[in-house]
């Protein structure tokens, strides 16, 4: 049974660039006779609102998207985060951290390592042995550690089918990037799990979630594809089934940029629906529908396209 979903965070409407991953996601769902969920991913209160949620079920709606079941509101589900996060500690895969980001910097300077990542640096370590009397800050997951432990289990046992793994570098199967690989432990280091501002990351709530939700089909934009490791790592740690992935090409800007609510991308206009599915099916590398269609037509003769475009392979 294929689950889908679409997991949103309402930091803004939908703009061009989320309706296509809306519209893939659905499609990939419903031209399988797939169940196709929406999340709202409303973790980072701060940056989010209930009005700009709101606005996005009622954009889906108007599109003729429609979900199947309760949304799921991210920011209600503390305890489940909470849960995993014990689980991971209780077997030595998470740890507290009491290092602020100068901290961090220092350590990374005093190694000789410069590297930057999106202005995120992979971190150096140093409360994996204890806090040495700091109070915690963040917790994190021990990514070495697992990574070491999980290739030396691997040696003795069946890989699994959709990632593959060396102490090092995970190598997994995109369905429209082909094979990708990441060197965790150098790339990203020990990620957050709980920030320091006692919010819960990304990476653990939408592992968790996809986990409990039973997703067993992830379709969202390539730029979170290189957090699809982590979220790997996470699901194999927390024994949750790792799910297959798609990840659309992103829809840019004028001047090149990805569209984002930040930056202030247009909300997609709801009283022209047929036009705002046209241009996000045109993202998508689908035909034309008809002229004459309505969308509930125009969404019929996608879906029946569609398996030709992205297939899902085993
Ligand atoms: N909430 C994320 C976003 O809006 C998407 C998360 C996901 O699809 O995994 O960018």
């Amino acid at each position: 049974m294929y689950v889908g979903r679409f997991a949103p965070s309402p930091t803004g409407p939908l703009h061009a660039g989320s309706l296509v991953a809306a519209l893939a996601s659905w499609l990939d769902a419903r031209s399988c006779g797939g169940q196709w969920l929406v999340r709202i991913e409303d973790v980072d209160t701060p940056r989010c609102s209930a009005t700009a949620a709101q606005t996005i079920l009622a954009q889906l709606a108007a599109c003729g998207l429609a979900w199947d079941g309760d949304v799921l509101w991210q920011s209600a589900r503390g305890q489940r985060y909470q849960r995993a996060l014990t689980a991971l500690l209780q077997r030595g895969l998470a740890y507290p951290c009491g290092c602020t980001r100068r901290d961090i910097a220092a350590a990374l300077a005093a190694q000789g390592r410069q590297h930057e990542r999106h202005g995120e640096r992979p971190y150096p370590g140093t409360c994996r042995e204890g806090l040495n009397g700091k109070p915690a800050r963040t917790w994190r997951f021990h990514t070495k550690k697992y990574m070491e432990n999980r290739a030396s289990a691997l040696m003795q046992q069946a890989l699994p089918a959709i990632f593959l793994m060396n102490e090092h570098l995970l190598h997994w199967q995109d369905r429209r990037l082909g094979a990708q690989r990441q060197d965790v432990a150098r790339e990203v280091g020990d990620f957050i799990l709980r920030r320091a501002d006692g919010l819960w990351a990304y990476q653990l709530a939408v592992v968790v979630d996809d986990g409990e939700q039973g997703v067993t089909d992830v379709v969202r934009g390539e730029d979170l594809a290189d957090n699809t490791p982590r979220q790997m790592l996470l699901q194999a740690a927390l024994g949750l089934p790792t799910p297959r992935y798609l990840h659309l090409p992103l829809v840019r800007a004028a001047d090149g940029e990805k569209l984002s609510k930040q930056q202030g991308a247009p909300a997609i206009d709801v009283s022209r629906p047929l036009l705002a599915l046209a241009q996000a099916a045109a993202a998508l590398g689908l035909p034309a529908a008809p002229e004459t269609s309505t969308p509930p037509d125009a969404l019929a003769f996608w879906r029946a396209a569609w398996p030709h475009f992205y297939n899902r392979a085993p």
